[in-house]
């Protein structure tokens, strides 16, 4: 470890850089600390400006860790625009099994450039959500570190085992690959029988896994009712659900005994969720090992539902809520600071060092990537991003390579 003096801050390569803020991934300092990498980036320290020599690089705005992107599909970044807005959760789920085929080579192009946008807007890891194996050779360029969910569905139980298999084909191609970071993982409540559930909690086991839970008030409905929007889902698909019995609770209080071995588990939207469904959670973290985090998807939720997630979830969870742009299906763009900037307007209560708190350090805490992401520890390699002091416009300064 090398002790910075202005001496060796004048001799050695280093790289500094002071702004109007730098925010360190948890708190903001003022315009008298710089931040000093190597040259590719790696931490070494923040200190005052007086002790930090010559060469600063000096930015109007924040200075700020790259940003952790907890939910996304890459893989549906063909379906920009086609889908339109505020159709409702099931008509949405329907248009997208309608139109999510098209040729490989518009697929690929769509995955290429989506990439590239998240890259120009500071995104730097990615939780990614994928059906089939359209993204792995984008992947494997390693231009962005991805956590890649293998998404199973299947909700007639008699199918758990061909859909496990099914899902184990794809898992298995992306693990030669990437065999640290993939997980099979349920869709949803509404689309997973117990017996899949079953199947799939054990390949969980102490890895780090997601669904999407309670994204719309019909999904709470169907769990607590048996009646509503997802029984005419299942009638239009031609799947008969009569097996199906309601437990007369949430749906995440329906199947939160499902989730209790993976190490964390990022609950993806959220827009439903009471502090009754919370509690829950947090008594089964208290009995395991797991740790729940809350993803937050306000424009998808815009696009789908126009419903948002009640401000209670975050006055408790500040150091679990993460956030994501979910697809190019339900978004205009893949930008967490427009999804902060949404948020910032909509819930009152949350600070400029909570939204970046959740889009950094929280994220990459989610991810299992904080050795080397998501704040200015000294060793760490987080990517280095410039956003004006609006929050608005990400420019990354330097990579996490
Ligand atoms: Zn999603």
């Amino acid at each position: 470890m090398i002790i910075l003096n202005v001496t060796n801050l004048n001799t050695l390569p280093y790289l500094k850089f002071q702004a109007d803020n730098i925010f360190t991934g948890t708190e903001m300092l003022g315009s008298n600390s710089v931040l000093i990498t190597d040259e590719k980036g790696i931490i070494e320290d923040i200190i005052d400006k007086k002790d930090a020599g010559e060469n600063i690089q000096k930015h109007v705005g924040i200075i700020s860790p790259g940003f952790i992107n907890c939910h996304c599909h890459l893989e549906l970044s063909h379906l920009k625009g086609v889908i339109p807005e505020h159709t409702g959760m099931v008509d949405f789920i329907l248009q997208i099994l309608e139109k999510r085929a098209s040729p490989q080579e518009l697929i690929q192009d769509a995955i290429e450039k989506a990439e590239a946008e998240m890259i120009a807007n500071g995104i730097v890891a990615v939780g990614d959500i994928c059906n089939t194996t359209n993204t792995i050779n984008q992947k494997k360029k390693g231009n962005i570190y991805y956590h890649n969910f293998i998404e199973i569905s299947g909700f007639v139980p008699q199918s758990a085992q061909e859909r496990f298999d099914a899902g184990l084909d794809i898992y298995n191609e992306f693990a030669t690959h990437f065999p640290n970071n993939s997980t099979l993982v349920p869709h949803a409540p509404y689309s997973v029988s117990n017996d899949l559930f079953e199947l799939l909690s054990d390949t969980s086991k102490n890895k780090i896994s997601t669904i999407h839970n309670q994204e719309s008030k019909e999904e709470n409905e169907f769990f607590e009712q048996g009646i509503g929007d997802f029984t005419r889902l299942y009638k239009v698909l031609g799947i008969d659900i009569s097996f199906f019995e309601s437990q007369h609770k949430t749906s995440l209080a329906s199947i939160a005994h499902h989730l209790t071995k993976a190490s964390k588990t990022i609950l993806a939207h959220d827009t439903f969720t009471s502090s009754s469904d919370v509690e829950i959670l947090k008594s089964i973290s208290g009995n395991t090992k797991t740790q729940f985090y809350f993803c937050i998807c306000v424009l998808a939720n815009k696009y789908i539902t126009r419903s948002f997630p009640n401000q209670a979830l975050f006055e408790k969870n500040l150091s679990n809520i993460v956030l994501g742009t979910d697809s190019l299906a339900s978004n205009h763009t893949l930008n967490l600071l427009t999804e902060i900037e949404f948020m910032k307007n909509k819930f009152s209560t949350l600070s400029d060092v909570d939204l970046l708190r959740f889009a950094t350090n929280n994220g990459a805490s989610a991810l299992g990537i904080e050795n080397k992401y998501g704040s200015f520890k000294r060793g760490k390699q987080p990517g280095i991003i410039l956003i004006d002091k609006y929050l608005k416009s990400p420019k990354s300064l330097i990579s996490t390579k």
